[in-house]
């Protein structure tokens, strides 16, 4: 008899969970609260890792079609200081492969493939244990029960109280997101300084992320230490006050680098969460978690790649089990090699964050070439 198994959400590490499955012949219900791929826009670029999220792609059998859409020259990387003076200027090999970026949409978009996915079922409450097996409820009072249900439902996953108390926490660095469009025709200054792929400027507790999207487009991240309420009695749908307030936070930052401010098009607060670092679980038959509902940590490269590539292997894990009482123990090893991993990422990039939106700028640029290849 086949297992029923549901993923909740169709992010990264859903998405590729059921791809690899459905790679392998076996059905899944992938249950996602967005009414439809594209409810809402679907956020920036990804810079996919080999031996992660690559290496998830191959498990996919998608490589061909990632190598079509990614863009290698994305990898490019250039620091600059305050000031506006560039202290490194990396760029890649015509034939480094390392970390191609790719659009969020259009991975999706690859990973969805022949996916058959259930569009605007929002899950509020997963019970296991029941006689039935696992029960899912929904906002809209319907319920079904399964006999694994995976949680890739993010950062407030509603999956995770059936298994763990943890909750995110406040990092104490926040971020406000703002983007470009057409920045070659309409700012070729900016579309100069940020150059192919990203560009990051350091200052002393604040930091000015520019990454280049496919078709002109840059997504400009300003991230700060502040407390959680730094924006009361400013309103944040105010886009001109939100610019205003930006811009006295950056007061006396070179002004080629504020235009990234002066001419983005609408701001978005995302305070930075993240689930305490090496956070694990008694196993609970009948109900894991995947992604950033497992281990959310700072955006430094790592949560989709571990995303993707947790989604692939618990897949293969499951398609691998030999008989339907192996389905459990095959969870159960997952987990393990899991939070190891996971483990070892979120101290990473938890000290990253530290050091990159830091009182001292110079511990940036530290970062950046402890990380890059020479
Ligand atoms: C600014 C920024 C830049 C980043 N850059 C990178 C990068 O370059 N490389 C990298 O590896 N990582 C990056 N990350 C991290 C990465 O975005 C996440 O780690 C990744 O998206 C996690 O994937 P996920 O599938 O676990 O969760 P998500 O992407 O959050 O997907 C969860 C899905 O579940 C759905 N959902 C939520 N609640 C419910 C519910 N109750 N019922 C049903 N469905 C639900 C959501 O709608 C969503 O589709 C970045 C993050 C940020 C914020």
């Amino acid at each position: 008899m086949r297992h029923r198994i549901a993923v909740i959400g169709g992010g990264p590490a859903g998405l590729t969970f059921a791809r690899v499955l459905h790679r392998h012949g076996h059905p899944v219900t992938i249950l996602e609260r967005d009414p439809a791929p594209d409810a809402r826009p679907p956020g920036g670029t990804l810079d996919l890792h080999e031996g992660m999220g690559q290496l998830a792609l191959e498990k996919a059998g998608l490589v061909a079609e990632f190598q079509e859409l990614s863009r290698p020259e994305g990898q490019a990387m250039r620091i600059l200081d305050a000031d506006g003076t560039v202290l490194r200027d990396w760029q890649p090999r015509p034939d480094e492969r390392a970390n191609p970026e790719i659009d969020r949409g259009q991975l999706r978009d690859l990973l969805l493939g022949p996916l058959d996915v259930q569009w605007g079922r929002d899950v509020t409450e997963v019970v296991p244990g029941t006689r039935d097996g696992v029960l899912v409820r929904f906002a809209d009072g319907r319920q079904e029960t399964f006999d694994l249900v995976i949680g890739a439902d993010g950062a407030w996953s509603r999956v995770r109280p059936a298994i763990s108390s943890a909750t995110p926490h406040y990092t104490g660095i926040t971020s406000v997101e703002t983007s470009l469009d057409d920045v070659d025709t309409r700012h070729p200054g900016l579309a100069r300084l940020i150059g192919d792929g990203s560009m990051a400027v350091y200052g002393v507790n604040r930091a000015l992320v520019a990454q280049r999207n496919s078709g002109g487009h840059v997504k400009v991240g300003a991230q700060f230490r502040a407390p959680l309420d730094w924006h009361a009695g400013l309103d944040l749908a105010d886009v001109e006050a939100v610019r205003s307030s930006l811009l006295a936070l950056f007061d006396g930052w070179a002004a080629p680098v504020l235009d990234l401010l002066r001419h983005g098009t609408a701001f978005a607060h995302r305070p930075l969460y993240v689930l305490p670092v090496s956070h694990t679980w008694t196993h609970v038959p009948g109900v894991t978690l995947l992604g950033d509902a497992a281990h959310l940590m700072p955006p430094l490269g790592a949560g989709a790649n571990l995303a993707m590539l947790e989604g692939a292997e618990l897949a293969e894990s499951i398609a691998a089990a030999p008989g339907p009482g192996d389905l459990d123990e095959a969870v159960r090893a997952f987990e393990e090699q899991m939070w190891a991993r996971a483990g070892r990422w979120a101290k990473i990039t938890a000290a990253g964050l530290e050091r990159l939106v830091s009182p001292d700028p110079a511990q940036a640029l530290a970062v950046f070439d402890e990380v890059q290849p020479s």
